[in-house]
């Protein structure tokens, strides 16, 4: 089969892998549908995280053509949408609601989805079905509820965004964006969306941002802060993951407000300076995907949510390389790829 390898910092290829097989009884074997590049892809892209002739990619949805012989629940033939860790969904872990650190968890970016079939560990604790095979109009959104719209709304509901609330959501990403859309839903009052590009303001603006501030850093925040009465935010989301976000993302938020965090973390350091006195709740980490993926699934079947738009460019497979560039150079928020 064919699959992306990132052999080197911005030395991408899509070459030939061995077809994957059966290698436990609870695994299955998808053909994939449609995968996409992450913007936690362009840290080893960027050479900052370590990478050598690695497969890529951890976000997938698609048919499943094999199942081992422990699996009950999911058949041969299901269309399926799977998050980025598999998780066995039945450990205390993963009945707390947080099956992305599933006591079996097995991280999906090793073995690549970026490629035409994929081994899925615990498939019936990692994979949910759809009711049907989806009208193609809707596999970006089910592509999309496999990370970003699930990391999104993990950040929502960790910052405890809600009815009546002010949320600032810090990072313009697809993961950023599809936070403002999950906000919206779970019925925030206002919405401020920290971008300076003008599409993806656009995009925060559709999905329910009330207000723009482009400002970053400490000016950010004395934005923020003259939008809310000098009180700050109820909710913040934070989705980049450097120590400048976090730190506005925090001072962002008022006393007994909550900060939910998705941004994979490079370089953080919370000094006690800053957290002490700032009396916030913190939440995040990576997000436990599967817990949303039954309700991400029916609002994308019912036509309530539409988060495949942040996909503002479609490649084959075989153009990978090219999607990897374009996401770099900020030239596309998000890269689907069709096998
Ligand atoms: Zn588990």
């Amino acid at each position: 089969m064919r699959g992306v390898i990132m052999h080197a910092p911005r030395d991408v290829r899509v070459e030939d892998r061995p077809d994957p097989v059966i290698e436990e009884p609870t695994d299955a074997i998808i053909r994939t549908v449609a995968t996409c590049i992450c913007g936690s892809d362009l840290w080893p892209y960027r050479g900052e995280d370590r990478v050598h002739d690695q497969p890529m990619g951890h976000e997938y949805v698609g048919v499943v053509e094999q199942v081992g012989e422990d699996v009950t629940h999911i058949k041969v033939g299901d269309f399926v949408v799977g998050s980025f860790f598999a998780s066995d969904n039945t450990c205390p872990i993963c009945v707390a609601g947080y099956q992305s650190r599933c006591v079996h968890a097995v991280p999906m970016g090793p073995l690549g989805t970026q490629a035409e079939r994929v081994r899925i560990p615990l498939a019936d604790g990692t994979l949910v079905a759809t009711p049907g095979y989806p009208d193609e109009e809707i596999i970006p959104s089910l592509l999309a509820a496999s990370d970003v719209l699930g990391t999104g709304w993990f950040a929502a509901v960790a910052a405890e965004a809600g009815p009546g609330k002010t949320v600032v959501v810090v990072g313009d990403g697809a993961v950023g964006l599809l936070g403002i859309l999950a906000a919206k839903h779970l019925g925030a009052a206002r919405i401020i969306a920290m971008s300076r590009h003008a599409d993806r303001q656009a995009l925060a603006r559709r999905f329910g941002a009330t207000d723009i501030v482009e400002e970053r850093g400490e000016e950010g925040v004395a934005k923020i802060k003259e939008l809310t009465d000098g009180l700050g935010a109820h909710s913040t989301i934070e989705a980049v993951g450097t120590q400048e976000s976090m730190l506005q993302a925090i001072a962002s938020t008022r006393p007994g407000g909550h900060v939910g965090f998705v941004g994979v973390s490079h370089g953080v350091s919370i000094p006690g300076r800053v957290l002490f006195p700032a009396e916030v709740h913190l939440m995040g980490g990576p997000a436990p995907v599967r817990q949303f993926l039954p309700e991400l699934i029916s609002l994308i079947w019912d036509r309530e949510i539409d988060p495949g738009v942040v996909f503002d460019l479609t490649l084959p497979l075989e153009r990978a390389a090219e999607g990897y560039q374009a996401m770099d150079e900020r030239r596309a928020t998000k890269v689907l790829l069709r096998p």
